[in-house]
Parts: structure tokens; sequence; C-alpha cells
């Protein structure tokens, strides 16, 4: 089995001193399980389900999905993995399921609220994740995309419970759900933070635009503060909150995010690694004091200098 660089990471997540951090991957297909797993990744923090189905302009059948899901689970027999109901719209539109025309896809009836409008959709998706798992012997838990309040995370959990999900969570990409997110850690069994989504939102600036990449900067204090209270909450529930979001695999700010309180981190297969070793180098203590030193920070470049200052 192919192996990543020889660096100081055994495949564990943990800090210089012991504190656990899962390091999880980020997969869309049976060839990124694989990758994952050669890496040494832990588990999947993120199973966009989506990516199986891109071209398909009808729902695929129960069978279909089971196979595809089995596909991508079966690397991780034994271990976590977070798999997400479909995240149709706005930069990942499905055929058969946004098939309405809308002025502002981003904003408009996507994720959760697609299957809330045609609740059979997600019945038969959890379905056949319920099918795949039981064929792989991964351990599944299954969180849905795109939740606002702690009503639809709770609408969520029980309809995933209903189809034998043992662990249901959501996603926290909407503002209002950070805000909110003592409430619906109440609701679900864990969190975990999209902060692609959450930067877009929270800057009202389009995460495809590069003309606005400076405002979808996972660095941005304002966005840190808002990760923040996810990260309080968790601690204060002792539920898990996890990053599946590009910033997790930045190994500067992986570290601020531990600080902040957050349980697991999934990236793409690359950051593994090198994310995987930074957290091993550093205690807790100093990931808590670049976490205050970027919370502080007037900007970005001035929050990467100060958390970077505190690390090392
Ligand atoms: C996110 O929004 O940060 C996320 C992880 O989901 P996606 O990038 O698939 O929207
Ligand atoms: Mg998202």
């Amino acid at each position: 089995v192919a192996r990543g660089p020889k660096v100081e990471w055994n495949g564990v997540g943990k800090l210089a001193d012991g504190h656990r951090v899962k390091v999880l991957a980020n997969v869309g297909s049976a060839e990124d399980a694989k990758a994952a797993v050669a890496t040494g990744a832990e588990g999947v923090g993120l199973f966009r389900t989506e990516f199986c189905f891109l071209s398909a302009t009808e729902e695929p059948t129960v069978a279909a999905q089971r196979e595809a899901y089995a596909a991508v689970l079966a690397p991780f027999q034994g271990k976590p993995v977070i798999v997400r109901t479909l995240d149709a719209g706005a930069d990942k539109p499905l055929p058969f399921l946004n098939t309405v025309e809308e002025p502002n896809p981003a904003l408009g009836v996507r994720g959760l609220r697609i299957a809330r409008e045609s609740a059979g959709v997600l019945d038969r998706q959890l379905e056949a994740i319920v099918a795949a798992a039981a064929d792989t012997g991964a351990e599944v838990s299954v969180m849905a995309p795109m939740v606002a309040t702690a009503e639809e995370a709770a609408w969520f959990a029980e309809r995933a419970r209903a189809a034998g999900v043992t662990r249901a969570g959501v996603m926290i990409e909407i503002p209002a759900a950070a805000l909110a997110a003592r409430e619906v850690l109440d609701a679900v069994d864990f969190v975990s933070l999209g902060t692609n989504d959450l930067a877009q939102y929270v800057f009202a600036a389009d995460r495809m635009l590069g003309a606005l990449a400076t405002l979808n900067d996972p660095w941005q204090p304002a966005l840190l503060r808002l990760i923040a209270l996810v990260g309080e909450a968790a601690t204060a529930t002792g539920k898990p909150a996890g990053v599946c979001g590009e910033a997790a695999a930045d190994p500067d700010l992986a570290c601020v995010l531990t600080g902040l309180g957050l349980t697991s981190l999934s990236m793409n297969n690359a950051a593994l690694t090198q994310v995987g070793a930074r957290l091993a180098g550093v205690r807790l203590d100093a990931c808590q004091l670049a976490a205050r030193a970027a919370l502080a920070a007037k900007d970005p470049a001035h929050a990467r200098t100060a958390a970077h200052a505190a690390l090392h």
C-alpha cells in the first residue's frame, strides 16, 4: 500500500500532550476512499454523496445508491464514516432534483430544504445508506447539509433514526445554525462545520467568485468568532463537533480550530499527512493561545501571523 511521505504522523490524530483530535478525510468516490485509507485517514468526516450522481437525470434506485455507497464505504470497514445526504443545488446541481430555475440558487431550495419538500427522496437515500453500512461493516453516521434551525435538525434526526441510523448529525454552514449551536446540538448526536459555505453566507460573498476570495478567507476573524460559538457549545454539551470545510486543511488553522474546542478535522487527502504531523507537534494550551490570538486579530493577515507566533 502506498503511504504518504514519512513524517511524524502515525495515522492517529493526537496532539503532543495526548489530546485527541480525529484526522479524517473528505471523499466523493471509491478512488478517494482508497487513497485516504492508503494515506492513513482514521475515517471519513465528509462523504459527499451528491458526487456519485452529478449527471443523473432520474433519481437513482435504492439498489443503485446502495451499490455506489458501498463502494466508497468498503475500504473503511470498522472505521467511522460520516455520510452526508444529498447536497443538491447552487455549486452542485443534480439534474433530477434541481428542476426549478431560481434567481439565487445559493439561497434557494437546496440541501435539506429539498428533502423537506420531497421526503421520499431522503427516506430512499437513508434506506440505501443503512443497507450499504451493513454490507461493508463501516461505522456509519449520517448528516444533513444546509441546516438553518434546530427544528430542521430535529426533523432530520427523527427521520434518520426512523430509518435505522444510529448516529445522526447536521452540518453547521449557515450562520443561523452557528448562532443556535447549543439548540442544534441538543437535537442531534454531532455537528460538523462546513467552513466553505459558512464563510460564503457570513460575508455574503459567493464562494465561486475568485474576485471575492479575500472575503472567503477562512482566517477571517469574524468567521473564527462564529466557529468559536460552535466549539463552546460542543464543549458545554460534550457532543462532538468537527470541521469538514477547507479550513481544516491548513496546518496552523487546524491547530486554531482544535484550540476552539473542535474534536475532529476532515480534509482532502493531500492535506492529511501534513495536518496530522503538525497536530502531533503542538500542545492543547498552545492551540488555545493561537485561537485566542486569531480571534482578537483585526484581519486575516494578522490572525495568521499571531496564530503562527503562538504555535512556534
Ligand atoms: C462546506 O460548505 O464547507 C462543505 C464542507 O461542504 P461543500 O463544500 O460540499 O459545500
Ligand atoms: Mg457546504
